[in-house]
């Protein structure tokens, strides 16, 4: 145990929490199944919010069987309005796993529930210790928040092992890790607020090192929010006979490693053929015409918006060259077999007519 969790008040903590945790519909009957559901349910979204979710979700699916044997489109319909669908996919291809690889038994330890769809180290302590009750920590945004400002502690592993040392900690001193994990979450939702921390009625105050020293407001430090990038792109379908012309990004680059794509360009003038046609032959080197331009269309990798201009060309016969560093001619049958991002799909779909 490290030396910092000693002076952490557990039994005010967890007294605390019996007298003022909420009554939410997945406390009542902490089931592996009703705790996933509402973990991944809660992330990103509100309780108040979940709640209709939450209750129609399980009218319908009672069971992880009747989730695992409905239509991918029966539950994105019952997820609709909720966002972020990916999370809905996941449970119910996880669903599935469980019903296939499990006998339909719910995981229990953290190697079989991390192997998941949609499940990581956060849902994963979440489920085994509510549901388990399992002396596995959690570190979700409330609880990161309290122990931040009571340690004065910000990095991410150090809080990791806080949260181990604490519920750990609070086992050896019969408080379930189910109560004991809960317990912060709720102090974080309720109390220590990310703007106005409610210090005067937290069970943490007369110990906690951010309000001794009056600095609540400074941990956890803000994470950088990543300013979106926009870029414009001119992006060239280079055909000769059956064969089109194809680049190798080397695992040196920052984007598309080891990725192949159709050849495209940075530049502002890609809407205008003429300006990006001068725009390839600087930068690449090679010298085309246009056979045919196409609209624009939309590509977003994390926090880079791009904007995509096709064009069908073919080498200007009078000039240039046909070869360079990474490019390569490669047969049409066999473009859609190479590894892509999927700008290159996304091309080929609107140049139906290559
Ligand atoms: S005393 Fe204040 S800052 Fe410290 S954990 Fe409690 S609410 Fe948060």
């Amino acid at each position: 145990m490290s030396a910092k969790s000693f002076s952490f008040p557990t039994q005010s903590l967890a007294r605390w929490y019996q007298k003022f945790k909420r009554d939410l519909p997945w406390r009542k009957n902490p089931t592996p199944y009703f705790v996933w559901i509402s973990e991944i349910m809660l992330q990103q979204t509100q309780v108040q919010t979940v709640l209709p979710y939450y209750h129609r979700f399980l009218k319908r699916f009672p069971t992880l069987k009747a989730l695992a044997s409905a239509s991918e489109q029966e539950v994105l319909a019952l997820w609709s309005g909720l966002g972020y669908y990916s999370r809905a996919r996941n449970l119910h291809r996880a669903a599935t796993m469980v019903q296939e690889k499990h006998k339909g038994k719910f995981p229990s330890t953290k190697g079989e529930i991390l192997e998941l769809p949609g499940i990581g180290a956060y849902t994963a302590g979440a489920i085994l210790s509510i549901a388990f009750h399992q002396a596995v920590p959690i570190l979700d945004g409330n609880v990161k928040r309290i122990l931040s400002r009571f340690y004065l502690e910000t990095a991410q592993s150090s809080l990791w092992e806080l949260a181990e040392t604490l519920v750990t900690d609070a086992q050896s001193r019969a408080i379930d890790p189910s109560d004991f994990n809960q317990a912060l979450m709720e102090l974080g939702a309720l109390v220590c607020l990310p703007e106005h921390p409610q210090c005067l009625g937290c069970p943490l105050q007369n110990d906690c090192l951010s309000k001794k020293e009056g600095v609540q407001h400074l941990y956890p430090p803000k994470e950088k929010i990543n300013k979106t990038v926009r870029q414009t792109f001119a992006l060239f379908v280079i055909s000769e006979g059956n064969q089109f012309l194809l680049r190798h990004r080397s695992n040196q680059e920052r984007q598309f490693k080891n990725m192949w794509e159709f050849p495209m360009v940075s530049t502002p003038f890609a809407a205008d053929k003429e300006k990006a046609v001068r725009e390839f032959r600087e930068q690449t080197g090679f010298s085309v015409e246009i056979k045919k331009s196409y609209p624009y269309f939309a590509h977003s990798i994390t926090h880079h918006r791009l904007k995509i201009w096709p064009f069908m060309a073919r080498f200007d016969s009078k000039n240039g060259t046909r070869k360079g560093n990474g490019f390569k001619w490669i047969p049409k049958d066999k473009i859609k077999t190479l590894s892509s991002s999927s700008i290159l799909s996304k091309t080929l779909a609107r140049m139906n007519d290559i």
